[in-house]
């Protein structure tokens, strides 16, 4: 029997894989293509995401195809040769937070990266052009029917947990009978991806993406993937102006990418198209005993946030140590449970914030058929804000209410993710970050006595940081932006979230319980 089977080889289901590995722990990744997608839907990798992919030791494969910071923004134009209206910077100084930052990389390049990884890992097995056909589960395990494509032949296999990672249309989610709630058509798009050379229309003004204004066009937009001259094009379904799924032939897709350029002469190849429903649904469940919703399985975010890629490969980053210590059995079942309580609040807070982008895309385009041209440039200020939003970003807290429109202010209360800063040892520098990984760690400045003998009966290793210590200091704010004195100390998990702190040699451990009964 297999300890951990994952459905779908997307980008949550390739990281929960890595995830596992990291802990530890086996596990098989079914997935019914034979390739990883050639459709490159998300782009926008948040910091988060890259501080863990640099912690899975990813972080310069991913950038190697991340788009120029300079094209860090959106352009709003009439059409490619008509009047431009502004561009929306996209970029945040990420530097005093995190060792990494943000960055642009379209989905196929994230996937096939997250697939090689997977592929050197001995703990990973990965099974493509395989389908899940059928599966049940009972008190020990869960089993499955698979189709391998390329032989046709049926398998049966069990695991003693699923985590379906198998997509929008997740059939996990439907053999389960799992509930979703929250809206679920807030339009149809057809995304168009294509090879031309632009280069004359915007060498001058790279953008990752543009916003096109004009009316027969209007909403349509075309967001740019590095170093291919390979371009996606976003279209609105949309009856009223005949825009409807039979109209989007092929020869139909290419005549309307020329009319966005506003030039019947590009070269236009298509390489293939996709029809896609908005929708802000989130799963009344995320685990159904043995068997776990991760990413689009559990959640579907409208794209206007940016966030479902990455709040996707954060839930399993979050899931991923309680498997391994359950497994394990240093830690009871129960703790699985919070993965739901604690990953629905996230895909909410995401969740909102994207509708709220989505509606100013209404506000913006009701604005300009009006030719209310100060309402449209309000709310691009406003967009501007919304896109380099830090809080959302790096400063979720599990298990409490945070204001998402208040700035970041890195903390390190229980819940949220340690804060960010360099350390030193030898000529070695590192994030603190960088020592959050595959265990809890407990950090403390060296002269912590107390809590550095009461954690050495727990399974964790204690760092200690300051002048003496383990490690330097580097820029002499550790313990402010930790909160705690030199006697104090902070207990961070394995996915770099703190689970408990004490501000000096007083607090107490009580609330600790299912890590100390291991
Ligand atoms: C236009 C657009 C722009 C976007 N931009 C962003 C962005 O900037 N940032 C962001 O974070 N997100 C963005 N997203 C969202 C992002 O693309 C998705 O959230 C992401 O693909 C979800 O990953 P996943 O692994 O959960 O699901 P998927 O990528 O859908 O992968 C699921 C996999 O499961 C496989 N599968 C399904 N059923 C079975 C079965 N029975 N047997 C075997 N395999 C199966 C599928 O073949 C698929 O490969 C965007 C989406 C769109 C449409």
């Amino acid at each position: 029997m297999h300890k951990v089977i994952i459905l779908g080889g997307g980008p949550v289901g390739l990281s929960a894989a890595i995830c596992l590995a990291q802990q530890g722990v086996e596990s098989l990744v079914i997935e019914k293509h034979p390739t990883t997608t050639n459709h490159p839907k998300a782009r926008g990798v948040n910091g988060r995401s890259m501080e863990l992919f640099r912690s899975w030791g990813l972080e310069d494969q991913m950038k190697q195809y991340q788009m120029p910071r300079e094209a860090y923004r959106f352009t709003w134009i009439e059409d490619l040769q008509g009047k431009e209206f502004t561009r929306v910077q996209a970029t945040v100084d990420y530097s005093p937070y995190s060792p990494t930052e943000n960055a642009i990389i379209a989905q196929d390049d994230v996937e096939r990266e997250l697939f090689k990884n997977a592929q050197c890992n001995p703990l990973i097995d990965l099974r493509f052009n395989t389908e899940m056909v059928h599966a049940t589960q009972d008190d020990e395990k869960v089993t499955f029917e698979i189709l391998n494509k390329d032989t046709n032949q049926k398998e049966t296999l069990s695991a003693r947990y699923l985590i379906a990672a198998d997509g929008a249309n997740s059939s996990v989610r439907e053999i389960f009978n799992v509930e979703m709630e929250g809206m679920d058509n807030l339009g149809v798009f057809c995304n168009i991806y294509c090879e031309m050379n632009l280069d004359k229309y915007v060498e001058h003004r790279p953008s990752a993406g543009f916003m096109f204004t004009r009316p027969d066009v209007r909403g349509a937009f075309l967001l740019s993937k590095k170093g291919h001259r390979r371009w996606l094009v976003g279209v609105r379904l949309d009856e009223e102006q005949n825009l409807t799924e039979e109209v989007f032939t092929d020869d139909f897709c290419v005549d309307y990418v020329k009319k966005i350029i506003n030039d019947p002469e590009v070269d236009v190849r298509l390489i293939n198209k996709a029809f896609w429903t908005m929708a802000a649904l989130i799963a009344k469940q995320y685990r159904i005993d043995r068997v776990f919703l991760a990413g689009d399985a559990a959640h579907r975010l409208p794209p206007t946030g940016g966030f479902g890629m990455n709040t996707g490969i954060q839930d399993v980053h979050n899931l991923a140590w309680k498997l391994a210590l359950v497994l394990n059995n240093q830690a009871d079942e129960s703790l699985l449970d919070t993965y739901f309580t604690e990953r629905v609040q996230i895909a909410k807070t995401n969740t909102s914030w994207s509708i709220s982008n989505a509606k100013r895309f209404e506000t913006i385009f009701v604005a300009l058929a009006k030719n209310d041209l100060i309402t449209f440039e309000e709310a691009l200020k406003d967009q501007a804000h919304h896109i380099n939003n830090i809080l959302l970003d790096l400063g979720f807290v599990y298990g409490s209410e945070y204001q998402t429109e208040k700035r970041y202010q890195p903390s390190a209360e229980v819940g949220a993710r340690a804060p960010h800063c360099w350390l030193q040892k030898k000529n070695v520098r590192i994030s603190s970050l960088d020592l959050y990984n595959n265990q809890f760690v407990l950090v403390c400045h060296p002269d912590a006595h107390t809590w550095q003998d009461q954690f050495s009966q727990f399974p964790c290793k204690i760092v200690t940081i300051g002048e003496q210590g383990d490690y330097v200091d580097t820029n002499h704010n550790f313990l402010e932006a930790y909160g705690i004195s030199k006697q104090g100390a902070v207990l961070v998990r394995p996915d770099g979230h703190v689970a408990w702190r004490s501000t000096d040699e007083n607090g107490d451990l009580a609330s600790f319980s299912w890590l100390s009964s291991s």
